[in-house]
């Protein structure tokens, strides 16, 4: 059971991956401006180098928890004796609503924003950033989801497609590509679109301390995060547009992108130097 529900996973994902590669190569909706290769070979490389730490490191302990967790009938949805496609979708719905929590914390507690910049320092964004993150965020993740896992009690079935589900949304709203106004104005009442995300990765922090969901877009709402982005704004814009601030040439810089959260404030040369000579010093 769990080997197809795996591989259903990487079929989405993989899926994913090549569906909104093509539709941003043939509609992109910001110019170009780094070597797409690069930024494939970049970001894969990161992924790479992720799935192989999580797999030895997480991957099997966290199933073997998923399921022993619904062996056992832990968690609120079994009091709740919920079960079938009312279990899954509100499963959906909840573990989306942690994830928000999450996502807000790792912009919010410094510790966790040290991790979480490493995504945010890129600076376009296509569908490859959503490849791009910090292996010690996702173990740290990895941790945070097994409470949530042991609070809400979602069944493996439900757990799985949560995971495949939110894998296609994170490709779909980083990749280069928008909608016309009226199809944004209604989709993104409902999820999370590439307008409303590139908003969260803008230079601008006005725009970036918010619109924290992944799946749904009512969160953001509810909880007084949500930031309008400007119609033709974030997402078109300039090259200066998205991503952090500071030490932009270090995008693509390997040690920097790994290494950098791990350095004291007085260490931390390369981006202490370009983050002084910044015009926008602020991150949230
Ligand atoms: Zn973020």
């Amino acid at each position: 059971m769990e080997i197809n529900l795996d591989t259903g996973k990487l079929i989405v994902f993989l899926g994913g991956l090549f569906l909104f590669l093509l539709i941003e190569t043939l509609f992109p909706t910001r110019e170009w401006q780094d070597s797409r290769l690069k930024r494939f070979a970049f970001h894969g490389s990161i992924a790479a180098l992720n799935t192989v730490i999580i797999r030895i490191l997480i991957y099997v302990p966290f199933l073997l928890w998923v399921v022993y967790v619904e062996e056992e009938g832990w968690g609120i949805s079994r009091w709740l004796e919920i079960y079938g496609w009312t279990e899954i979708i509100l499963s959906i719905i909840v573990l989306d609503f942690f994830d928000y929590i999450w996502h807000r914390a790792n912009h919010r507690v410094p510790i966790l924003w040290r991790f979480h910049k490493a995504h945010h320092s890129d600076t376009a964004m296509d569908v490859t950033t959503a490849l791009r993150f910090h292996p010690t965020e996702l173990m740290v993740s990895g941790l945070v989801k097994a409470t949530w896992v042991v609070i809400w009690g979602p069944t493996v079935v439900a757990w799985f497609l949560f995971e495949a589900l939110i894998s296609l949304c994170a490709q779909f709203h980083h990749s280069n590509i928008d909608f016309p106004n009226w199809i944004e104005k209604w989709l993104s009442w409902i999820i999370v679109t590439p307008r409303f995300h590139a908003s969260h990765h803008a230079v601008d922090r006005r725009y970036g301390d918010a619109n924290f969901s992944t799946i749904f877009s009512i969160w953001d709402r509810i909880f007084g995060t949500y930031s309008q982005p400007e119609q033709d704004g974030a997402t078109t814009r300039g090259i200066d547009a998205l991503g952090l601030p500071e030490a932009r040439e270090l995008c693509f810089s390997p040690m920097a992108w790994l290494v950098e959260p791990f350095r004291s404030r007085n260490q931390n040369l390369a981006y202490e130097r370009v983050v002084e000579k910044a015009p926008n010093k602020s991150k949230s």
